[in-house]
């Protein structure tokens, strides 16, 4: 047999490419849901801070807004309650470090007249009294006359700041002057207070700008003043609106953003965190989703792979079933597989079904192939064989050949058929002869043979001549009679072991067999002459 180079496809077994495709899939599915979850925490996460901070800008526009609302009350008060006698100069001092100390919303507070001349100052240490305020935006508000909240302000000497002013209205609404309160911006007042208490453990920070986008409020203190530059957030609360929103800072930071516009200041309110502090705790919870899916995902990949197996088992079984078909134990093998679903049965009843034809088939051409056909005796090649497999096991045995006597005449006098006729009947007798164990071949025309296991030369001799004797009595067609020749030999014997013992049995028999030929016929010979 010649040995094919086989092709690298057969080299894959079915329960391989199971298990692969198994695994891959059980892995494609567990890098799909970790990754669902990494998403559906991110942005859980993200929406839970942008809503925090949202609340958080919230509360805070509402407090500054109270907190103004409050000052400009305790503004409008004094206003009330100094514009009967404004030329008091007792009381207007009074009033304004009352309003300064007592109500701790302002950092300094003025009174001033129609011309921007201050007519009382508190702290006392500002020596502001009589000092006439020049600038022109301070004059425009005086005289408007109404309330005001500055945008930050920063005078020629001080700190910046932002100031609330309340005008001092006559009963008859004449115009007196001005209360004013300022607040730093950079130095500790109220609104530093109520926004700087703000957290800022992890980066998280909040900071105020005005509707021109100027910093108001800020962690670091240097930037107050600053007008802010290009922001996705600062825009939209100078647009005066309220959200949230994921941006990156000035710093490059990506930062998750909720902002509030304080509706009288139009003041924006941004606090915000930085993304990574945000998805801090996203390692975690992933750890937290992985320990849950890992091991489900390998029980369940577990019980993947043992059913995997079992399915493949019976296919596995009859594929070595098949690979093996010479070994002759095939249909038991197949008969063993437990094929537990339909495909596998079918292909074992197939199997089962081809190899039985296959098996039948077989059997059928080896018996035609050691039968001879006239005679249903075995043939030559049969002869052998079973000569061959007795002197193989070492079970000894006889060999009686026999020849009809003038057959010729008989073929020539009543033609083939009768001759024929001839050669079955005889065939009949010697297998009426047959003890269990023993055969009758037809190994040449008219010559047989008559192998005899475990009997010796004197009972085959016995056994030849009863032959003959049947042979010669037995009525043949057209009322003929025949005889026979033999010749008997056994095994071992002759040439005791030699390679041709069996080869030198036949001969022997052969040569006795012609022996009785020449000695007249109708015998049997077995011994030398
Ligand atoms: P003897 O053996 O006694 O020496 O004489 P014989 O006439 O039998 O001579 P031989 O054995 O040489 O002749 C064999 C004859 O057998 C020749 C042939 O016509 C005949 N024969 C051989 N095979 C068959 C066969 O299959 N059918 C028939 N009808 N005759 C056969
Ligand atoms: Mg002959
Ligand atoms: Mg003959």
């Amino acid at each position: 047999m010649t040995f094919a180079r086989r092709p690298w496809t057969s080299f894959l077994k079915l329960r391989h490419l199971i298990i692969a495709l198994t695994t891959s899939s059980a892995v494609v599915s567990l890098v799909a849901t970790v990754y669902a979850s990494y998403r559906v925490q991110r942005e859980q996460l993200i929406s839970q801070s942008l809503d925090y901070n949202r609340a958080y800008a919230d509360k805070l526009a509402s407090s500054v807004e109270d907190f103004f609302h409050g000052a400009q009350q305790q503004l409008a008060y004094s206003a009330e309650r100094l514009a009967p006698r404004m030329d008091d100069a007792a009381l207007l001092e009074e009033e304004v470090r009352r309003l300064n100390l007592q109500t701790d919303s302002f950092n300094s507070v003025v009174v001033v007249d129609m011309r921007a001349r201050i007519l009382a100052a508190a702290p006392e240490s500002l020596r502001a009294q009589g000092t006439v305020l020049q600038d022109p935006g301070t004059r425009r508000v005086i005289e408007a006359g109404r309330p005001y909240i500055s945008a930050p302000y920063q005078p020629p000497t001080g700190n910046l700041l932002i100031f609330v002013a309340q005008p001092i209205l006559a009963a008859d609404g004449r115009k007196l002057g001005m209360v004013a309160g300022t607040i730093y911006l950079t130095e500790k007042s109220v609104l530093n207070q109520l926004l700087g208490t703000h957290y800022y453990r992890d980066g998280s920070y909040l900071y105020v700008v005005d509707a021109q986008r100027r910093i108001l409020h800020h962690p670091d203190r240097r930037r107050i003043g600053e007008v802010m530059g290009r922001n996705a957030v600062v825009d939209r609360t100078a647009r005066g609106q309220s959200g949230s929103q994921v941006l990156v800072n000035s710093q490059g930071v990506e930062m998750v953003a909720g902002f509030a516009v304080v509706p009288t200041t139009h003041w924006g309110i941004v606090a915000q965190r930085p993304l990574s502090a945000t998805l801090e705790p996203i390692g975690a919870l992933m750890r937290q989703v992985l320990a849950w899916t890992l091991p489900l995902s390998a029980v369940a990949l577990l019980l993947v792979w043992a059913f995997a197996l079992k399915i493949a088992k019976p296919l596995n079984a009859m594929a070595a079933a098949a690979t093996n078909f010479r070994a002759g134990d095939s249909d038991e093998r197949l008969r063993a597989v437990s094929a537990w679903y339909f495909e596998a049965t079918q292909i074992k009843s197939a199997m089962l079904a081809g190899l039985g034809v296959f098996t039948g088939n077989l059997r059928r051409l080896q018996k035609d192939a050691a039968t001879d056909p006239l005679t249903g005796l075995g043939n030559r090649r049969q002869f052998d064989l079973s000569l061959a497999r007795l002197a193989e096991r070492g079970t000894p045995f006889s060999v009686v050949m026999l020849d009809i006597d003038y057959f010729k005449r008989i073929n020539d006098a009543f033609g083939h058929d009768v001759g024929d006729e001839h050669l079955r009947r005889l065939a009949a007798l010697l297998e009426e002869g047959l003890r269990p164990g023993d055969a009758a071949c037809r190994i040449g025309g008219e010559e047989f043979a008559l192998l005899l296991p475990r009997t010796d030369m004197a009972e085959a001799v016995v056994r030849a001549e009863a032959l003959r004797l049947r042979a010669a009595d037995a009525p043949m067609p057209e009322g003929r009679r025949i005889t026979l020749s033999l010749g008997v030999a056994e095994w071992p014997g002759l040439a005791p072991g030699g390679p041709d013992e069996v080869a030198a049995v036949l001969k022997a028999a052969d040569q006795r067999l012609y022996a009785a030929k020449a000695a007249g016929r109708n015998r049997v010979e077995a011994g030398d002459h």
